[in-house]
């Protein structure tokens, strides 16, 4: 695909291990597209609350430590990435601490309004394939392009035991339906996939499948105007 003339957003969300870093990794390679995976924002926010000790269920200190801190994005190797004192935590942010943590970090209206400026601030690498919760819902809700990632609880956990993590994902996954910021849910227009039983290259050629459906029923809307969008 060639670069597009207007930056486009793939909006790829859905429960946790559902799927959506590997598949949006795999279809941003696949287009070309810088890679956002939000999660990792959040969970950045974790591990710095934790680091720092500061209470991760007071709302107050979590936005505080939130304005306070000292951060940059960056694009390297085709993905945005956020460093805090100028480093990008990677393993940290992926224990069963920052895991049981994030979602109260993530429930705090104002770190939700900065992640949303953050990760709408990404437009500045061009066109992106972002993954998280609220993507198609909050933080580009004006894209054609959205996803919706599930697998059974079963093939998810596995998933995630066979990544050597322990967790509960169901009570992560309701912590995040039930908050009243931007909470998990299926985005208006959006695609549901169901990728119990696929493997990410049936599950992410089914998505790129859609999004080149979508483009050309986008040009046949909007004629030559779009020509530069080309595939
Ligand atoms: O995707 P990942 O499992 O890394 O996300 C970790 C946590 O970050 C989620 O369980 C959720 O609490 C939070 N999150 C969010 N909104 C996003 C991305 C992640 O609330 N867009």
């Amino acid at each position: 695909m060639k670069a597009p003339a207007s930056p486009i957003v793939i909006a790829i969300d859905g429960t946790s291990a559902s799927g959506k870093s590997t598949n949006a990794r795999l279809v941003a390679k696949a287009l070309n597209f810088v890679y956002v995976d939000t999660g990792a924002m959040y969970r950045t926010l974790a591990w710095y609350c934790l680091k720092k000790r500061v209470d991760i269920n007071d709302a107050k200190a979590v936005a505080d430590l939130c304005r306070r801190w000292k951060t940059k994005l960056i694009c390297s190797d085709g993905q945005a990435r956020l460093l805090v004192d100028g480093y990008c935590p990677e393993s940290e942010i992926r224990t069963t601490e920052t895991s049981a943590a994030v979602p109260h970090v993530a429930a705090v209206p104002k770190v939700r309004a900065w992640m949303k400026r953050t990760q709408r601030a990404c437009l500045q690498f061009g066109s992106l394939v972002m993954e998280g919760r609220d993507i198609g819902t909050n933080v580009f809700p004006e894209t054609d392009y959205k996803f919706y990632l599930d697998a059974s609880l079963e093939e998810r956990t596995r998933r995630r035991v066979a990544d050597g993590v322990r967790e509960n994902l169901a009570a992560r996954d309701e912590r995040d339906s039930q908050r009243a910021a931007a909470p998990l849910m299926i985005p208006l227009g959006a695609v549901i996939v169901n990728n119990s039983g696929q493997t990410p290259e049936e599950t992410s050629a089914f998505i790129l499948a859609e999004i080149h459906r979508r483009q050309q029923a986008r040009r046949d809307r909007l004629g030559p105007r779009l020509n530069a969008e080309a595939t």
